[in-house]
């Protein structure tokens, strides 16, 4: 296997290659900068991956501890809404937290789903977003997961195959956020995109190869700097401390994931 990648990665170098080449080739120990900016990043995350965690727990039908109303009534509001949307209803089978890869042109590339429902026409792959924003049907049509995690589910229906072998137009990507339950966005797949998914990734790969270092170019946009741990080393994107929170891009915020800074390992910063 010449190179393992997932979403994470498009995603990063997609804000930025050079931090994409600090990261994952030259792989550079940075701290995180000390600011209410990254404190409040860190409060958002932190909560996100509890919800995930208590999520994986309900759906395998493992009870969650008892969650302190004072403590975390967000939470506990989130995952009130989360067993209203049900989203297991009537699937034949759930796979929780599953993780799927292939091999395209001789790179390893993998996911770590969400969630999987096997209905009786149709195989639904959830993502759960905890951002503070309402989804966008147009930037979720852009991003890394909605390219790679059909693409896997499609590498990988034999898996699911049962008495009906699925299709790949069987295939649909649901992003729902717990605070906007009742705006889910659902995406179809179908042949013509997977065969443009198997070219793009391709391309992709290419890209995340490179060897030089001058291949990877800084981003011009200096907001995605205001959010990268990389920025002292950088000097760009610094926030002074007194910084003005309704100034902050939270949309643009890093999604959950391998490398998104996190309490436990603020090594890296980009689900
Ligand atoms: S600080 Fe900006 S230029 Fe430097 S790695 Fe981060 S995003 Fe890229």
């Amino acid at each position: 296997m010449k190179f393992s990648f997932s979403s994470s990665q498009i995603q990063t170098y997609n804000q930025c290659p050079w931090k994409y080449y600090l990261t994952y080739k030259a792989r550079i120990a940075w701290p995180k900068p000390v600011s209410q900016l990254f404190r409040e990043f860190e409060a958002e995350t932190t909560l996100g991956e509890e919800f995930h965690r208590a999520v994986h727990r309900i759906l395998q039908g493992i009870t969650i501890p008892v969650i302190n109303d004072d403590e975390n009534p967000q939470l506990i509001q989130w995952l009130d809404n989360f067993r209203a949307l049900d989203p297991a209803s009537g699937a034949k089978q759930v796979f929780s937290e599953y993780e799927l890869s292939a091999v395209v042109d001789g790179s390893l590339w993998s996911g770590k789903f969400d969630c999987i429902a096997l209905y009786e026409h149709a195989i639904v792959i959830f993502d759960w977003k905890t951002s503070s924003r309402p989804l966008q049907r147009k930037r979720l049509l852009q991003a890394a997961q909605t390219r790679l995690y059909p693409f896997l589910m499609a590498e990988n229906l034999d898996r699911f195959a049962g008495q009906d072998q699925f299709e790949v137009s069987a295939i649909k990507m649901v992003y729902w956020n717990p605070n906007f339950p009742e705006s889910k966005v659902s995406l179809s797949y179908d042949t013509a995109q997977y065969q443009a998914d198997r070219i793009f990734l391709n391309l992709f790969a290419e890209k995340l190869m490179q060897q030089s270092e001058h291949a990877f170019l800084k981003t011009d946009d200096l907001k995605i700097c205001q959010y990268c741990k990389f920025q002292t080393r950088c000097l760009r994107g610094m926030l002074d401390e007194a910084y003005d929170a309704s100034e902050i891009d939270w949309e643009n915020l890093p999604e959950m994931g391998e490398d998104t800074l996190t309490v436990e390992d603020a090594e890296f910063f980009s689900k």
